[in-house]
């Protein structure tokens, strides 16, 4: 395979895992951008699946509809930090730009709150069909910065819904602690509020503050909230702008997987998050076949107890089978458990089959 080092003029996202040697056909929504963007046939562009994988190649073709491109160079970047931003449900077009800036600095999700200020603002950011255009537009943030992890936008929510998060939990409050004394470069993810014009109301400041976020301050000028967001996420990125993305977590050195997860011993990887990593198994047992593994070395399900990383395992799984277009089709997702089931390694695992049909019940 011809191997060219020349830049890409552009990245393109699409939800798809790519390998080196792989022709791929990419979708309407691509090959019109590209026209938009006047690439031509023998560009060398880029293509991220946002979920840590780069890919780069040439255009081979360029069509109203699709654009194909041949791959020669697949590279795989480690998550960033996870930064989980709750920002108010505001102005419709300063979210977006919040969201445009909050990609490009990196976030692992956006979720619009519903506070009590936000009801009076018009025309306000909220629903469905708002979401896709903020998901659209965070699309565009990570393909203009060659982003390689999507920000999952999920549906908005009110203050008092927030999910349980763990990691270090912020609001943002002028009256707070510096929030560059708050964040530490051994926190395991981080989660801020920011709240909408006009500031959180004093009992819904008060309620988050009860269940664990703390107030953290960007200083004493009124910052917009779209300021605030970028300023917030940057606070974050400085910290932790040196630090690995994962801080330490159990590995056993003569553990395959662990080894696998530190990318010591090389796989074929389909996904990595903060929680998990996926690869290929290299001894596949029908057209898909990934080997989904947490981070943290367990050595079964017996000795499982973590419940959040065990859903981590199955999100995954469905997530990946998206991915690879069995999603609809169907597929299995297993866990083998000692002697009887057939478990080889002992660092737990959820096998992702699919591709075929399958008998019930399993062998
Ligand atoms: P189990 O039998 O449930 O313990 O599954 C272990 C799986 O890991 C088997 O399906 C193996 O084919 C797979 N496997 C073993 N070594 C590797 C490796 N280096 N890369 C990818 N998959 C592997
Ligand atoms: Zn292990």
């Amino acid at each position: 395979m011809e191997r060219d080092d020349s830049a890409a003029v552009a990245c393109f996202y699409a939800e798809t895992t790519l390998e080196t040697g792989a022709t791929v056909s990419l979708n309407e929504r691509v090959a019109h951008h590209a026209t938009v963007r006047r690439i031509e046939t023998g560009d060398r562009v880029a293509i991220s699946n946002g979920m840590g994988s780069i890919s780069r190649g040439r255009v081979l073709r360029l069509g109203k509809r699709e654009m194909q491109v041949s791959i020669d160079r697949v590279e795989r970047v480690a998550p960033p930090f996870a930064v989980h931003l709750f920002a108010p449900i505001a102005d419709r077009d300063r979210m977006l730009w919040a969201a445009e800036k909050a990609t490009e600095l990196g976030i692992a999700s956006w979720q619009s709150v519903r506070f009590r200020r936000s009801a009076s603002v018009s025309p306000r950011g909220e629903g469905a069909a708002f979401g896709e255009k903020l998901r659209a537009r965070i699309i565009a943030a990570l393909e203009q910065s060659f982003g390689a992890w999507l920000p999952q936008v999920l549906p908005d929510t009110s203050p008092d819904d927030l999910e349980p998060a763990s990691g270090l939990k912020l609001v943002l409050d002028a009256r707070g602690e510096p929030m560059i004394d708050l964040v530490s470069a051994s926190d395991s993810s981080c989660a801020v509020i920011v709240g909408p014009e006009g500031g959180i109301e004093e009992d819904e400041l008060a309620r988050l503050v009860a269940s664990g976020w703390r107030p953290a301050s960007l200083g004493s000028s009124i910052l917009r909230f779209e300021t605030a967001v970028t300023a917030a996420v940057a606070v974050v990125r400085a910290v932790h702008a040196s630090q690995p993305a994962f801080g330490a977590s159990p590995v056993a050195s003569d553990c395959l997987f662990c080894r696998i997860v530190s990318h010591e011993i090389p796989a074929k990887l389909v996904l990595e998050n903060e929680h998990v990593v996926a690869f290929r198994d290299i001894n596949p047992q029908a057209p898909v076949h990934v080997v989904i593994v947490p981070r943290q070395h367990v050595a079964s399900l017996n000795e499982a107890r973590d419940a959040a990383m065990l859903g981590e395992l199955s999100l995954a799984a469905a997530q990946i089978a998206k991915a690879e277009g069995i999603g609809e089709s169907g597929y299995r997702t297993v866990v083998n458990t000692n002697r009887d089931a057939g478990q080889t390694v002992f660092h737990i695992h959820l096998h992702l089959i699919g591709g075929r049909d399958m008998a019930w019940p399993p062998g």
